[in-house]
């Protein structure tokens, strides 16, 4: 089959989103499943939705156009905030949006009136992350002002945790939040639908709590697509942590020196005739690189080792043994380098599902070999 190639196993993912769906209803927090590292993959968006998503969301209108194109008829937001530029595509594909600057905001109330539709808004409240978001104490006032917009409704507030700081939300960081929708409520005198507690670091609060507080929507990207939790990257009960499977074909497999050096050194261990050299050991070559994905976020087979991926190339240590030219080698992705891979058009994207299983080739020479990575 073709290399490089992305395999994503519809199923697991549907699973995925479908448990962590069941964990957090039972808290009273829907899930908003986040596209953006799959650049809203239609076949994935339509997986989260069986999965019981209560919408979609994704940070790039194009991702969220193609979806639509797709046929998918969801509720889609914007997480990214757009630019004033943008607003006539964000409010006609995008049920809600992502905001922080109210000139924005005018530009896709008066883009909503244009098509006479209203476009939602929720607001994005920095707490402590340093990325997007209003700072607490001018909430009230851009709620105001949002309230006062045509074209547009306050649909909610939101905040994002650990994307630039790295930094989990507590108990605290939600007591907070909670009290900010709750001022918001009062000075404008309205319902907010949406109070979004944050993205997949929130996690460990939302399965660990037995009271939520108000907080009734998460934005779940990397927890539903690869199972683990973003800060400590250990697998959360219950979910598949191989949806993705990324196969790179080995293209040169040969005893090489350890360490880099001039020619004429190396030569001088070649010519080591007969000892195993230690400084010497089986390598290959994947032909994958920096280009298609982030090698540095690529997990090897247990007896592999990454030595250094370059644009175009992935070198591997191999123990004790060689792979012939040709193998295919299963790398597993972390969210860096999911994204990377599935936004490369240098890369094949093979989606299986219980409905069309890709058949693997039985005269497949490495299979036993793919059977034990
Ligand atoms: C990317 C993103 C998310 C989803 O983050 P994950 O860590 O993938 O769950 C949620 N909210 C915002 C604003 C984002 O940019």
């Amino acid at each position: 089959m073709i290399t490089p190639r992305v395999e994503v196993d519809i199923d697991k993912i549907r699973h995925n989103a479908c448990h962590l769906v069941q964990c957090l209803g039972r808290r009273g927090i829907a899930v908003t499943g986040v596209t953006k590292a799959v650049c809203g993959h239609p076949e994935i968006a339509q997986a989260l939705l069986d999965g019981g998503v209560s919408g979609l969301a994704d940070a790039r209108i194009e991702n969220i156009e193609h979806m639509r194109r797709s046929g998918i008829l969801a509720p889609i937001s914007l997480l990214r905030p757009s630019t004033p530029a943008q607003a006539d595509r964000v409010v006609r594909y995008c049920t809600a949006s992502y905001n922080t600057e109210l000139d924005t905001i005018r530009a896709l109330g008066r883009a909503a009136l244009r098509l006479k539709i209203v476009h939602e808004v929720i607001l994005m409240i920095e707490m402590g992350d340093m990325r997007e978001g209003i700072m607490p104490d001018d909430l009230a006032d851009a709620a105001r002002a949002v309230i006062d917009m045509p074209g547009v409704v306050l649909k909610g507030i939101g905040a994002n945790f650990a994307c630039l700081g790295g930094i989990a939300p507590d108990a605290r960081d939600m007591i907070e939040l909670n009290k900010l929708a709750d001022e918001v409520e009062t000075v404008c005198g309205l319902h907010l639908d949406t109070i979004s507690g944050g993205n997949s670091a929130n996690l460990p609060w939302a399965l660990g709590q037995v009271n939520t507080l108000n907080i009734n929507d998460l934005r779940l990207g990397e927890a539903i697509m690869l199972g683990v939790y973003p800060l400590s990257g250990h697998r959360i009960d219950g979910l598949f942590t191989d949806a993705f499977s990324l196969f790179a074909e080995v293209i040169e497999s040969k005893m090489k020196p350890n360490a880099p050096s001039r020619s004429g050194s190396a030569r001088d261990m070649q010519e080591n005739g007969g000892i195993i050299d230690p400084l010497r050991d089986w390598r290959s070559i994947l032909a994958i690189g920096n280009q298609d994905t982030d090698i540095d976020g690529l997990t090897l087979p247990t007896d592999l080792a990454s030595l250094r991926g370059t644009s175009d190339q992935f070198v591997i240590k191999i123990a004790g043994h060689n792979l012939p030219v040709g193998t295919e080698i299963s790398l597993q992705p972390n969210y860096s380098a999911l994204m990377r891979v599935m936004n490369a058009s240098s890369v094949a994207k093979v989606v299986r599902d219980r409905k069309s299983r890709v058949q693997t080739d039985p005269e497949d020479r490495y299979s036993s070999y793919l059977a034990l990575v």
